[in-house]
């Protein structure tokens, strides 16, 4: 059966990487609910000018407008082999929702949770270096330069860091996180959709296990 697959984890998971892996190694399009409304915002459909009538009278889009949204993308042709959700859903009854749309589709939903501990989620936020003149990565726990502050490759150049990854916001985003997902991990674990993979590996045995999951025979 075509699977749904519903990529979920802290931010700085990975869940990008391995949506990007799936979508390129697989062929699967990663469904976007950000991107649907960028381009629905451009669209001439019955569907978009919906949408516009409601974001212009300041309202809320509702759940029901959301599944019909994501159902009218994902009955093109390239979702036939299954597709990957990127933004949806966030809540459980957005969850219930899809849950009757793989019914109708024949696809069966797969959540796949890349779990790490927030320990070292922070550090990771936390400890990244950037060069401003290369733009190489650096982390001052994993990954840190040959002299303390400057790129091995500019030494005249003092490493950026990002001033959202300071701890205090780094622990407002993992605790918004943990709360707005905490009862979708649970829905998908009651109802045996969950799947866990180790995320502080690194992307390619990380890859390799979703694979496995995905590859399953239901
Ligand atoms: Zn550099």
């Amino acid at each position: 059966m075509p699977k749904i697959i519903v990529p979920m984890g802290a931010p700085g998971a990975g869940k990008g990487t391995q949506a990007r892996l799936l979508q390129e190694r697989r062929g699967l399009p990663q469904i976007s609910t950000g991107d649907m409304f960028r381009a629905l915002a451009r669209a001439q459909t019955p569907l978009a000018q919906e949408v516009r009538a409601v974001q212009s009278a300041g309202k809320l889009i509702s759940d029901e407008l959301v599944i019909r949204i994501v159902e009218e993308r994902t009955e093109h042709d390239d979702c036939r082999a299954g597709y990957i959700l990127d933004g949806f859903p966030r809540t459980t009854v957005q969850a219930e929702m899809l849950e009757e749309l793989a019914g109708k589709q024949g696809h069966e939903i797969v959540a796949i949770f890349i779990n790490i501990p927030a320990e070292l989620l922070e550090k990771r936020a936390t400890g990244r270096r950037t060069c401003p003149v290369c733009g190489e990565i650096y982390n001052v726990y994993f990954k840190p330069p040959i002299s303390e502050g400057v790129c091995d490759l500019h030494p005249e150049a003092r490493l950026d860091h990002r001033s959202d990854d300071i701890p205090e916001k780094i622990a407002v985003r993992l605790d918004t996180y943990e709360k707005q997902t905490r009862p979708l991990l649970d829905y998908y674990e009651a109802s045996h959709r969950l799947h866990q993979v180790d995320g502080t590996r690194e992307p390619e045995p990380i890859y390799e296990d979703i694979e496995k999951i995905v590859n399953r025979k239901s």
